[in-house]
């Protein structure tokens, strides 16, 4: 085999290999459905959660604040029995008044909070009672794409053995031209001479070089600057 003729396989067992590394990354539809779920549900809860936690951080702080009003309107009470005139009387039932308030705020705030808390508790043990179900079919689904990425697995071992087989056969220096052109042109460094014209660019090859090609030396396409490879029944 000619140097031309393992670049150009080495070509095609790449361009394989890509492909089959395409297809495994891609999610099939069957999975990416049920997958959107899954993750969506478990952004859900996690919000959910989150959500719970602000809540219960909001009630620890407003408790704390209750249970200090509290205290302080029984310190008011105290002293509206130790008044001495009628100007006393009327302070503390003034201070008294406004601790009352501030107190009813408090507490509304409380029942805000446990009512609010109470709705997305609910809403969390709805999503928990359901996602065990959900988790079956989500490794179900997962567990049937990956069995069924078996066979492209075992053929992409394959083509991998098989290039590094032909790299192996390559003088260096070739070697490094193919890998230079295969980085700078997409993934394809080799085209083939499809009617003395580049596959790859439709650049027409001149005669001059088109003998180049005959003798099996190595020509590149003026055009895209690939590799390029003529097929030995054309010449
Ligand atoms: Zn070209």
């Amino acid at each position: 085999m000619s140097d031309v003729e393992k670049l150009w396989e080495l070509q095609n067992v790449l361009s394989q290999l890509a492909d089959r590394e395409k297809q495994m990354s891609v999610k099939p539809e069957s999975f990416a459905a049920i997958d959107r779920e899954y993750q969506s549900s478990n952004e859900e809860m996690t919000r959910l959660q989150q959500q719970l936690e602000q809540l219960g951080k909001e009630r620890r702080r407003v408790d704390g604040e209750l249970a200090d009003q509290q205290e302080t309107l029984k310190k008011y009470q105290g002293q509206l029995m130790q008044v001495k005139n009628q100007q006393q009387y009327a302070a503390a039932w003034k201070e008294i008044d406004a601790t009352r308030k501030h107190v009813k705020e408090l507490e509304d705030s409380v029942l805000k909070n446990m009512t609010e808390s109470e709705a997305v508790q609910s809403q969390l043990d709805e999503r928990r009672a359901g996602y065990d179900e959900l988790k079956s079919r989500y490794d179900a689904a997962h567990e049937s794409w990956q069995h069924s990425l078996g066979d492209l697995r075992t053929e992409s071992e394959q083509l991998r053995a098989r290039a590094t087989q032909i790299e192996s056969t390559l003088p260096p220096r070739l070697k490094n031209q193919f890998d230079r052109v295969y980085k700078q042109r997409q993934g394809v460094a080799v085209a083939r001479v499809i009617s003395d014209s580049c596959g790859s660019c439709r650049t027409r090859i001149r005669p001059a070089l088109q003998q180049m090609l005959k003798r099996g030396d190595l020509v590149y396409c003026e055009g895209c600057h690939r590799i390029l490879y003529l097929e030995p029944t054309q010449s």
